[in-house]
Parts: C-alpha cells; sequence; structure tokens
C-alpha cells in the first residue's frame, strides 16, 4: 500500500521535504498555519512596493540547484538578478568599503581603504575557502548523529585539517590576529549575524562563513527571494504534493512509539511519517506534550531576532547599493546587548537592502524599497513598541546624515517587523530567527537531530535542527532527514 506522510510548515525545509518524500512515490501531504507557503520566505506588496519580508540574500543556490535535478528540470530556468556590487560598508568616520565578487578586487579595496597587508587578506579568504570546502560535506550535508554517513575519506581529510579550524578561539579572536584594522575585524565579525550568534564567543570555524558572501557572490532571484518559494511550490506541486493553507496541526499521534497520525483544526489525518518544519522547541512543548522532551538540546540559548522597518521612500540614492551595511563604533558592545542585557543598544549597526537597486518592478519609478534589519534580542517582554519608535528615529537621523538629506518625509509607506510578530507568525521561539545561537564549540552537537530517537516515522527539519539557521542549511535539513527516513523504511522509490 502507499506509504503516506504528513509534513508541518510549508516554510522551505518543509517544502523541501514534501518534495522529496513525494518525488519516492509517498503521497505527501503539507499542513501550514498560515495562508500562504515559503514561512519566512515571503513577499509584501504596498503602494506599488514589493518587500522581500525576511531573507534577501540567497547563497549556494547549488542545494536548489539539487532539487531541480532531482524532479529533472533545468535550474537555468531559475535567473538572477546581476549585482554590481556584493556589498557595500559605511562606517562612522567616513570610511565607505565596497566588496565586488573578484577576489583581486575585494583584496585590493580592504588593504588600500583599511590599510590591511593584501597577502594576509588573500590568505584569510582562501582559508575560508579551504575549511567550508572540508566541513561542508561532513558537517553541513550530513547527519551529525548517524556516525556511519560520516566516515570515510572525506572526514580523514577534515581531521587532518583540524588545527586550522582554530577549535579553542572565537571569531572576534581570529579576526583580530588576522587584521590589524578594527574596521576590518567589524566587517568579518558580522557573518556571525548569519546564524544568530556572537561573534565574540561563537567558535572562530564558522568564520568561513564569510567564503559564502566575499568568495563567490550572494545570489538574488531575478523576481526577489520569494522566487526560492514559488519555485518550490511548483516543483512541489509537480510532484503531487498537496497542500492544506491554514491548517494549524495540534497534535502529532503516536501509539507505541510509532506515528499514527496528526491531528488538525480541521480533522485528524492518519499516516505513516510526519516531517515537522516547526521550531522543534514547540514541536514538542505544543504537538507531543506527554513525550519525552530532550531538554538539555530545546533548553541551548536561543540566536538572535531581528527589529525591521519596510520603508517605502520616494527617491532614488545613488549612494546606496543593494545590499548596505552601516556599521556603529560598538562592535562588542551591540553584540552582548543582544546576548546578555537582551536590548538592543542605543547606536546598533544596521542592514539596508534595497531589491528594487536590481530589480526595477520592486518599487514605482523614482523610488526605493528600503528593508532596514536590525540584529534584535529574542522576546522576553522587553517594550517592542518603545523599540521601535527610538530605533525607527535613530535609523532615520543615520540615513539622513549619510545621505546629506533629511529622508523623514520620503517614507510613504511602512511595515515593521519584530520579535513578536516572527514567534507568531512562523512560530520561531521566542522570535528566534536561527533556532539555538551557536554561542560555543560544542553548540552544533547540541542541535537536535533530524529524526527522533524514540519515535519511528517522526522526523524534524529546518532551521531549529540540524545543520542549522539560513536558506542553504534549511534545504539540507530536508535532504538529511528524507534520506534517515528512506534508509530507516527501506523506500528506494525511484
Ligand atoms: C528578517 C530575516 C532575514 C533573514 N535573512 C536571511 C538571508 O539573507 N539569507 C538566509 O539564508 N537566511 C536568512 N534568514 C533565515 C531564513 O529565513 C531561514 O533560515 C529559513 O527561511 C527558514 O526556513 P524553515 O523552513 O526552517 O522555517 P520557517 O520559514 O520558519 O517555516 C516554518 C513554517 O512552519 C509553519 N508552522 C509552524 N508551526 C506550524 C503548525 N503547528 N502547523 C502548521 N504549520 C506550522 C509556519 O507557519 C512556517 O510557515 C532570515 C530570516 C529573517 C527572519
Amino acid at each position: 500500500m502507499q506509504k503516506k506522510a504528513a509534513v508541518i510548515g510549508a516554510g522551505i525545509a518543509g517544502l523541501a521535504s514534501a518534495i522529496r518524500l513525494a518525488h519516492k512515490g509517498i503521497e505527501t501531504h503539507v499542513f501550514e498555519a498560515n495562508h500562504f507557503p515559503g514561512g519566512k520566505i515571503n513577499s509584501r506588496s504596498v503602494n506599488g512596493y514589493r518587500f522581500d519580508q525576511g531573507p534577501s540574500l540567497l547563497t549556494c543556490p547549488e542545494y536548489l540547484e539539487d532539487l531541480y535535478r532531482l524532479c529533472g528540470k533545468d535550474f537555468s530556468t531559475f535567473k538572477m538578478a546581476e549585482l554590481d556590487l556584493s556589498f557595500k560598508y559605511f562606517f562612522n568616520d567616513g570610511t565607505q568599503i565596497e566588496l565586488g565578487s573578484d577576489r583581486k578586487q575585494v583584496v585590493a579595496e580592504i588593504a588600500g581603504k583599511l590599510g590591511e597587508n593584501p597577502e594576509k587578506v588573500n590568505n584569510y579568504l582562501s582559508k575560508a575557502e579551504k575549511n567550508y570546502l572540508l566541513i561542508s560535506p561532513l558537517f553541513i550535508e550530513k547527519s551529525l548523529h548517524r556516525w556511519t554517513g560520516l566516515f570515510g575519506a572525506k572526514l580523514v581529510k577534515a581531521l587532518a585539517h583540524l588545527p586550522s579550524y582554530k577549535l579553542f578561539s572565537t571569531m572576534n579572536d581570529e579576526n583580530s590576529k588576522a587584521f590589524k584594522n578594527e574596521r576590518t575585524v567589524q566587517i568579518f565579525n558580522r557573518f556571525a549575524q548569519y546564524n544568530g550568534s556572537h561573534p565574540f564567543k561563537a567558535p572562530a570555524m564558522l568564520n568561513m562563513i564569510s567564503h559564502l558572501e566575499i568568495n563567490t557572490p550572494p545570489y538574488l532571484p531575478k523576481n526577489g527571494m520569494i522566487q526560492v518559494t514559488d519555485a518550490l511550490m511548483e516543483l512541489a506541486k509537480e510532484q503531487g504534493v498537496r497542500f492544506h493553507f491554514e491548517e494549524k496541526v495540534e497534535e502529532i499521534r503516536i501509539r507505541n512509539k510509532v506515528i499514527t497520525g496528526i491531528k488538525t483544526v480541521q480533522q485528524e489525518f492518519e499516516c505513516d511519517f510526519v516531517v515537522s518544519n516547526m521550531d522543534v522547541s514547540f514541536t514538542y512543548e505544543r504537538l507531543m506534550k506527554n513525550e519525552y522532551h530532550p531538554t538539555k538540546i530545546l533548553n541551548q540559548e536561543k540566536s538572535s531576532s531581528v527589529l525591521a522597518f519596510h520603508w517605502g521612500i520616494k527617491k532614488t540614492f545613488e549612494q546606496l547599493h543593494v545590499h548596505n551595511m552601516i556599521f556603529s563604533d560598538n562592535d562588542k558592545g551591540e553584540f552582548d546587548d543582544v546576548f546578555e542585557s537582551k536590548t538592543i543598544s542605543a547606536d546598533p549597526s544596521f542592514y539596508l537592502y534595497i531589491s528594487s537597486k536590481a530589480i526595477p518592478q520592486d518599487a514605482p519609478l523614482g523610488c526605493e524599497n528600503w528593508f532596514v534589519l536590525i540584529n534584535a534580542p529574542i522576546e522576553s517582554g522587553q517594550d517592542w513598541d518603545k523599540e521601535i519608535e527610538e530605533k525607527r528615529a535613530f535609523v532615520i537621523s543615520k540615513m539622513s546624515h549619510l545621505l546629506d538629506e533629511d529622508i523623514t518625509s520620503l517614507i510613504e509607506t511602512e511595515i515593521t517587523l519584530d520579535p513578536r510578530d516572527i514567534e507568531q507568525r512562523y512560530s520561531g521561539k521566542q522570535g528566534s530567527i536561527y533556532g539555538n545561537a551557536s554561542n560555543n564549540r560544542f553548540s552544533a552537537f547540541y542541535r537536535h537531530p533530524n529524526y527522533s530517537k524514540r519515535v519511528a516515522g517522526l522526523y524534524f527539519v529546518g532551521v531549529s535542527v540540524h545543520p542549522g539557521g539560513g536558506i542553504p542549511l534549511a534545504l539540507n535539513s530536508a535532504k538529511i532527514a528524507c534520506d534517515c527516513l528512506f534508509k530507516d523504511f527501506k523506500i528506494l522509490g525511484h
């Protein structure tokens, strides 16, 4: 008889799982609480402006390509926008750094404007690349919890380079040793934000994240990030996946440690497998109340959240690019505030994303769609309305100064996003956007596996489980979970 699976959540990890399950001939149903797919990768349009609501940087498109290949489709149909620069950085002293995707230009820019030794910059970037290429096939593309999949030549090769991972140092320790200018250190420390961590605590190994933005370009799909969701939806529908929107799952049904189905607000649904794309803490707390909870894993420190403004700006500014980072002078302090005081500094760094620079239809003619993103602590009862008011005034003042023009009256539409929204809209525990933080060197081992050790037929995908946060890792979590499921139940399929 045909096997049946329920996927809880249509985030990208849920969609990728559904595609893989259906492709093996499993009858696959996706249950999504919202009326739209994609989870955090969704889009909103207001008064002629279109805003990507979550991610703005697509790294490692090869993991998307992998799904296209699986479904026998040509990935060249997934078109990318052309970016003239990868990133532009603004510092308080007026220094502006423009990084492209050509290594020579990057090295020359950092050496020329920040006074670094070009050879050291080049070596740093080569090491980030080497470490990424050694580590990703083992710790990103495989289950960390099933050692049989890890043994082999790749493990031996990765272990041979153990000293270069600097296992006992933090990102900031190594960046401070590599560079003499604190602004260069700040540029490279910032990559800790890509998995919601603190660069003065996160292991130096994570410095390899810079490889994904500086050695390889950050991609922007031609229709904005929503194209990722649209593409996965198309593949899923072609594979015969059935969708149940606005159907929140309330319980995972288990009998004698075996999955029997799920209960949603509308129905009882029997199935052989459940793949949860819901935050793993909430999956246990809300859907498996009577089961054993792996509390040590679930109670790890959470990753940071965000406070964001989407502004429709009725003017264009040549000085700005698609991806802009406006730095404060307070590198350590602002991360301490987020992770220790659970506040946002008075003068935080912020990221400004303007997709209309590369995708003109995202804003009316002569206008720009600004997405201002500030690193924020997880929700723990802060006065967010006050924070929004204060940070709004701060960003307006800082951008007005930078652009030499008061931008207050240029804002003609506004949407805000804070940690409360992330928790309510996507069920991200306390608004954390990447599940657990990576603030210690064992954090990778404290992420929940992609399968249940106690319940047969239960699997976990998405940012809150192995291998972690961000689009590439969420897509990999789906591959790892499905491969485990196919192996556990000897499903050969196509
Ligand atoms: C502002 C912001 C900026 C970001 N920038 C980047 C970036 O530039 N690059 C990058 O790679 N990553 C970025 N990220 C992270 C990226 O968005 C996530 O890593 C990725 O989208 C997570 O996908 P997911 O499938 O794990 O989960 P989610 O997108 O959280 O999806 C989970 C889904 O499950 C549904 N759900 C939950 N509980 C239930 C239930 N009980 N019943 C039914 N449905 C349920 C939710 O409604 C949701 O649709 C950013 C995130 C945010 C918020």
